[in-house]
């Protein structure tokens, strides 16, 4: 039997990769981070397309051909390689979030990404997380969540996040970044952040991980 695909798109730090891994595992799906692309994608262009500190996006869409993003696994978990090497840390670093929002609206890098997303779902049995997975990744997904939560309550998230894995930031800082990118990826042209008309809102400011999780597995296992 064909196992389902599941789309989790919503603002940044609604928690969506960390709920979608433990969904992945209770219902053994592959658990597909999409953010990750985008983020390795700037990563090679803060190396090799550097301005100043910003990615120059002429530069980086004629280097496209040159990069190879994968996910491996590693010790059950699936973790990102570019060109053979991990960077699953790396790209979690600040310098990486605050430039990843720029690359993902230039329509070339989404289009770059669109056809290896919708091939790792060709067969089913994929949970994938994201901004666009619901309304164009994976428009016929058998189910689909828009996650949502309030800003302060995003930021003490993503912050306890950071610093628990060595990364130095503040609260400001957090919080200006979460402001800008839900700006810019709700904005741009191309399949910009939004709720796709079939999709099951969730708002989880007042939700813990795990009610989260047993919230959207009462749609699923019904
Ligand atoms: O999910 P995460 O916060 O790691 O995503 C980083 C950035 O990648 C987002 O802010 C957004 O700009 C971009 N992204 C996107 N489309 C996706 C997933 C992520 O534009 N499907």
């Amino acid at each position: 039997m064909r196992k389902p695909n599941i789309a989790i798109d919503g603002y940044s730090s609604t928690g969506k990769s960390s709920i979608s891994k433990v969904i992945a595992e209770k219902l053994g799906l592959i658990h597909l981070d999409t953010g990750a692309l985008y983020r390795g994608i700037t990563y090679y262009g803060l190396q090799y397309c550097n301005q100043d500190g910003a990615v120059d996006m002429e530069c980086l869409i004629d280097k496209l051909p040159e990069i190879i993003l994968e996910f491996r696994k590693a010790d059950n978990e699936l973790v990102l390689f570019l060109n053979g090497v991990e960077i699953s840390h790396e790209i979690r670093e600040p310098r990486i979030a605050n430039e990843v929002s720029k690359v993902a609206k230039e329509p070339a890098i989404r289009q770059f990404l669109l056809s290896s997303q919708r091939s790792m779902a060709a067969n089913g049995g994929v949970i994938m997380d994201g901004r666009d997975i619901g309304s164009v990744v994976l428009p016929d997904a058998d189910y689909k969540f828009f996650l949502t939560a309030a800003v302060e309550e995003r930021t003490s998230r993503r912050l306890n996040e950071l610093l628990q894995s060595g990364i130095e930031t503040t609260h400001e800082e957090v919080m200006q970044n979460l402001m800008l990118r839900d700006k810019i990826d709700s904005e741009r042209a191309v399949a910009p952040l939004t709720q796709a008309a079939d999709a099951i809102l969730v708002d989880n400011t007042h939700m813990d991980k795990r009610q989260t999780i047993d919230y959207i597995l009462s749609f699923i296992t019904k």
